[in-house]
């Protein structure tokens, strides 16, 4: 087996026992992204110098005793996270050029618990987007077929962690770009309760919807680099000031599935999903009840205004958010020769055909005469959705559903057709709008290609979540078919 090919607690252990160096550990990463990356395009820039030095340095913490979770574990970051002296793109043009002077506080608290930073994954421009096609540098594909996508936005932190070019990472997720990609490739992905992890040095997008997220190869790996993460933080206000339990232990308690109420919304299962996807999440579903679970049919009933109010908030809060890049402060500029030429021919070249329509939906969305109509209507749907899932959550511990309606498509399939693309999102986003935390599981396949199970918890559910989705996995194999490439 290569070391590549390890789980976090895996590499962990034989660390632990002097088996291998993380300089090993890494080394191998690094040899399996030089034979791979080339197809699969998970990287937007990789840093393979810095991390072997991380790497002896933690090699050298082990040496004089030191023990931490993620001491010397390479890891690939999104790269809307802000990573000091590594250049930040958000996958934008705009941002070309642009080399941070400080670290996000996800990334500063992996830096103390000893991670070595491999390089900066793809993603949508900006995170807009469900299939890593609206990178401005490169598709990703999806290791698991190279023809189709590997999800978005986070689809090259899915994607690495799918091809053993890291042995985790991180993600960000405001409507569904952690559990999107993970469910796509196959691996782990898991949205945190708003505020659980600090926004400060993420590149903002939806700023009342974005939260940053583990990718792993399994449940028991993200609850590993959830602990990392986790907690208050100064820096950002909309950080909750609840205490952080050991996800580990937390994964391991209880006895099985037993006496844990599963709820099934049944607006999840929509019309027009594919019938190898509801009948494998189905499956998942029979299986948690064999383990003791009791599944009870809900109802989300506002889930189908879900779509039209994300795209109305995420957009209204990127037009304000993506104000600030004008070519003075950060990155590319192109000069006008007066302020406002540069203004407006800076942000002509800098951004993706995507990321504008979503400025000038976002700007119409929140002009005055339109406001009521639109801004203020969907943040009435958002305080609906978030009842829906308060109701839901008096009956039942935790939901599930599928992540998606669909596994992975061909590249081109959806990319010139926006409504389209959104549309992949229709069983994630209310998570985001309600602020509730829920992750992918890998729980089978359906035409060749992997299916996720999102199970959904309450606000700081994040327990009850893991642990669901821990007992289903230490029962099942779906996690354990590495994509062959
Ligand atoms: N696909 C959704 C969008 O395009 C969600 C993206 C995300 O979570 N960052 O907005």
């Amino acid at each position: 087996m290569e070391l590549y090919s390890l789980t976090i607690h895996e590499a962990q252990e034989k660390l632990r026992q002097g088996e291998i160096s993380s300089v090993e550990l890494t080394e191998s990463v690094l040899e399996r992204i030089d034979a791979v990356e080339a197809k699969v395009g998970a990287y937007i820039s990789l840093q393979p110098e810095l991390a072997v030095r991380m790497a002896e340095m933690a090699d050298e913490r082990r040496a004089v005793g030191e023990d931490r979770p993620l001491l010397g574990i390479p890891l690939g970051i999104k790269d809307t996270i802000i990573t000091h002296g590594v250049p930040t793109t958000a996958a934008s043009k705009i941002l070309d050029g642009f080399v941070p002077p400080f670290d996000a506080t996800a990334i500063d608290r992996l830096r103390q618990a000893g991670a070595v930073f491999v390089g900066k994954t793809n993603c949508d421009e900006f995170a807009m987007g469900s299939s890593t096609e609206y990178s401005a540098f490169h598709p990703t594909r999806n290791p698991r077929n190279l023809n189709c996508v590997p999800g978005g936005s986070s689809g090259g932190s899915a994607a690495a962690v799918g091809a053993g070019e890291a042995l985790g990472s991180l993600g960000s997720d405001t409507g569904g770009s952690v559990r999107l990609p993970a469910s796509f490739c196959g691996v782990v992905g898991l949205k945190p309760t708003y505020g659980r992890v600090s926004r400060y040095g993420l590149i903002a997008f939806g700023s009342s919807l974005d939260q940053i997220g583990p990718i792993t190869k399994d449940v028991e790996d993200a609850a590993i680099l959830l602990n990392a993460i986790a907690g208050h933080d100064a820096r950002d206000s909309t950080s909750l000031n609840a205490p952080v339990p050991n996800y580990v232990d937390e994964i391991k308690q209880g006895d099985g599935l037993k006496g844990i109420k599963v709820g099934i919304p049944q607006e999840y299962f929509t019309e027009g999903m594919e019938p190898g996807v509801a009948q494998t999440v189905r499956a998942a579903i029979d299986h948690l009840a064999d383990l003791g679970a009791e599944p009870v049919e809900v109802s989300l009933p506002n889930t189908g205004y879900g779509i039209p109010a994300y795209y109305i908030v995420a957009t209204a809060e990127a037009s304000a958010n993506l104000s600030r890049y004008d070519g003075v402060r950060f990155g590319l500029r192109q000069d006008g020769g007066d302020m406002w030429n540069t203004f407006s021919q800076t942000r002509e070249a800098g951004f993706g055909p995507e990321v504008k329509r979503r400025i000038m939906l976002g700007t119409y969305a929140l002009s005055a005469g339109y406001y009521d109509a639109y801004y203020l209507q969907a943040q009435k749907v958002r305080t609906l959705l978030r009842q829906d899932f308060e109701r839901a959550f008096e009956k039942v511990d935790v939901m599930v559903s599928p992540v998606a309606p669909m596994v992975a498509f061909e590249i081109n399939a959806k990319v010139d057709d926006p409504l389209q693309m959104y549309l992949t999102d229709v069983l994630t986003v209310s998570l985001n709008l309600a602020g509730v935390c829920g992750i992918s599981i890998p729980c089978g396949f359906s035409e060749g290609m992997p299916v996720g199970l999102q199970i959904i918890g309450p606000a700081l559910g994040e327990s009850a979540i893991l642990r669901t989705a821990y007992q289903y996995e230490q029962t099942t194999d779906w996690h354990k078919q590495p994509a062959e490439l």
